[in-house]
């Protein structure tokens, strides 16, 4: 997302169209100012004005009899008025004849016969006064609706881009290989068959094997997501084509799409290639969920566009689309659907070992002295995604430099430590040890009732790096099946249980209870609001539906339409308290139950920063084995799931 290489050169105009418009209307007027000024011929005329000291209003008649009695040295005819400069005793005069016939011929042939200078200014009377005020104005929208077409034929990019017509996205060969990339294990190892297949697309074309289209790559900012996709490209060297999904948001309706044909079209020609698109939630926010303006028709064609390029080429076509975001839970289920992005891949912020790798890795360009400890700046940067650990090392370069050092000692990368987490105070923040211990419990919490639950998705990963904005920790969950749609009621009861184990592990481990849930509490009231409102699943209402959404995409989306009396509000509240209460009850028994499971996982986790699903299942085994349980394990039997749906509670 941070990616300030090759992105965002000739972009200005683009993205400020205003700007675009203002500097357009100026070189017009300018253009036209110029144009109409040199063809008054007044320059030249204004001289012979100087020093005149009478005007007078004469006929047409008596200029001409001026003319030829030699009294006039200068003279200006425009299509409604003659201006003649003459002499008479007493200096300069100036002549005036308002009333002028349409067309004389004699007239010119009687000033060169009388060697008059004269100046003339075309045009045809009013026709010329109304071209005149009207040729800016036409001359205008001319040019602006030529651009507008242009723009929307795809051919010119942008509003200033009709100079570089053609081509609209270029590509680049990266250079860069998976040994930058860092800190991202899984995600490397899941792209890389990807490699493979750029590479020799006809070994597998032969097979007639299903190759993904798309890749989703999700991630906080900065975790080397466009490093990742170039690394795909430069390993395949193959061409790699980048767009950021913002930039389709443009002014006319249309451009966009033309924008998605182009890409497509171009990648096609050069295929094997990669495509990467960054912030793809910026086109491919969800369809309903508008916002409070309501559709954006753009963005939605943008989308309808996006989706028909990867319907239309098929798998053994080359061309692999990958995309970024950070905001998975934004974007249109329409776009994760089979064939599209059906695969997601979560590239994180890295842990102790995986910052470190970066560390070295961006230390290799610069000097660093013997003393340096590079441990000890991983220890130190826990939270910090490899954008900023790139910055830190840059940073204290800076700071040895300005002190005419050598070589960067360890002093400089703790101050520029210090200094990034200045600048990412509140958004990225370190946590400190009490939150830190917090953190483990509460996600602790969630992890075993997730594994103690039926119904409830396996846990993947838990981890107490902070995430984005807020979330200071988080379990992963993968759902058994693969597409589910549909949710039975002891699923969603599940999920309530699992949301309140967060809070559940503070309250009984912690011994008091942190603004860290808040999330979790209102998510698990919302289901059951939803399961008795939306979904006919509890007694108070029955199967009757209490809620339903309006309006969809085209009335801003959203809009619940809510019916039913203040009675049967206070029956709902009720039944949700109670159902929380209840299972609120239940799984801090539970955990209670499991404390020594809790603990050794949140040394775990304390020690580690993340650990996998599976360590998480092999702590609860192990607890049940030494005390003689039966297994409560929701999901011995079960198989592996997919990647698909992943969840994350934080
Ligand atoms: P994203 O696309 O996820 O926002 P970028 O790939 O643009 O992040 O990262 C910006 C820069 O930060 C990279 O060019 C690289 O220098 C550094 N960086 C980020 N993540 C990593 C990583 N995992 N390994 C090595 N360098 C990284
Ligand atoms: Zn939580």
């Amino acid at each position: 997302m941070a990616d300030q290489n090759n992105k965002n050169d000739n972009n200005f105009f683009k993205d400020n169209p205003l700007i675009a418009f203002a500097v357009f209307s100026i070189v017009v007027i300018v253009i036209f100012k110029v144009f109409v000024g040199a063809n008054e011929g007044v320059n030249t005329f204004t001289q012979a004005n100087r020093g005149v000291v009478q005007t007078k209003k004469v006929s047409y008649s008596e200029i001409k009899e001026l003319v030829k009695s030699d009294k006039i040295k200068e003279l200006k005819i425009t299509p409604t008025l003659i201006e003649a400069i003459g002499k008479d005793g007493a200096g300069k005069v100036r002549y005036i004849a308002e009333k002028v016939p349409a067309s004389d011929p004699t007239f010119i042939q009687l000033l060169d016969e009388h060697k008059v200078k004269y100046v003339g200014v075309m045009g045809g009377g009013l026709m010329a006064e109304l071209i005149s005020s009207i040729l800016p104005i036409l001359l205008f929208f001319g040019i602006w609706i030529f651009l507008a077409k242009r723009m929307s034929k795809g051919v010119g990019g942008g509003i200033l881009g009709v100079g570089k017509a053609g081509k609209l996205i270029n590509s680049e060969k990266p250079d860069v290989k998976f040994d930058d990339v860092a800190g991202v294990d899984e995600a490397k190892e899941e792209v890389k068959e990807i490699v493979d297949f750029l590479k020799y697309p006809e070994r597998y074309i032969e097979l007639g094997a299903k190759i993904p289209k798309g890749v989703l790559l999700v991630g906080p900012p900065g975790t080397g997501k466009t490093l990742l996709a170039k690394a795909v490209a430069g390993e395949a060297s193959v061409p790699f084509f980048s767009v950021s999904g913002s930039s389709f948001i443009e002014m006319f309706v249309g451009v966009g799409a033309s924008r998605v044909r182009d890409l497509f079209e171009q990648a096609k020609k050069e295929a094997p290639a990669i495509i990467f698109i960054d912030e793809i939630d910026a086109i491919g926010k969800s369809r309903t969920a508008g916002g409070p303006m309501g559709g954006n028709d753009e963005r939605e064609q943008t989308l309808n566009q996006l989706l028909a390029e990867m319907d239309g080429f098929g798998t053994d076509t080359p061309v692999i689309v990958l995309a970024a975001t950070n905001r998975p839970e934004v974007l249109d289920p329409a776009l994760l659907r089979a064939g599209r992005f059906d695969r997601q891949v979560l590239v994180d912020k890295p842990d102790f070992e995986g910052r470190l790798a970066i560390l070295k890795i961006h230390s290799k360009d610069v000097k660093l002295s013997p003393e340096v400890n590079l441990e000890e700046i991983a220890k130190a940067t826990a939270g910090l995604a490899g954008a900023d650990l790139a910055n830190i090392i840059n940073e204290a370069a800076l700071l040895a430099g300005r002190q005419n050092k050598k070589q960067i000692e360890q002093k400089d990368l703790m101050e520029a430590i210090e200094r990034a987490f200045v600048g990412l105070e509140k958004k990225n923040r370190k946590i400190n040890e009490l939150e830190k211990k917090i953190v483990s419990y509460h996600e602790s919490g969630h992890a075993l009732m997730a594994e103690l639950t039926k119904g409830a998705t396996r846990v993947t990963k838990v981890s107490i790096i902070p995430r984005g904005l807020g979330a200071l920790g988080y379990t992963l969950h993968l759902p058994d099946e693969e597409n589910r749609f549909l949710k039975q009621k002891h699923e969603l009861m599940a999920e309530i249980d699992v949301l309140l184990g967060g809070r559940a592990a503070e309250e009984i481990f912690v011994g008091d209870i942190s603004t860290g849930a808040g999330n979790d509490l209102q998510r698990a009231t919302d289901i059951l609001r939803d399961m008795i409102t939306k979904y006919g699943m509890s007694e108070v209402a029955g199967l009757m539906v209490l809620e339903t959404n309006s309006g969809g995409a085209f009335l801003g989306g959203g809009q619940v339409i809510k019916d039913y009396s203040e009675k049967m509000a206070e029956a709902i509240d009720d039944t949700i308290k109670s159902i929380l209460d209840d299972r609120y009850k239940f799984v801090k028994e539970t955990l209670s139950e499991y404390a020594e499971a809790i603990e050794n996982m949140t040394q775990e986790l304390l020690e580690k920063e993340v650990i996998e699903g599976s360590k998480v299942q092999e702590i609860i085994q192990v607890f049940e084995e030494k005390h003689g349980k039966e297994s409560r394990l929701a999901h011995v039997q079960r198989n592996q799931g997919s990647d698909e749906n992943k969840q994350a509670e934080e």
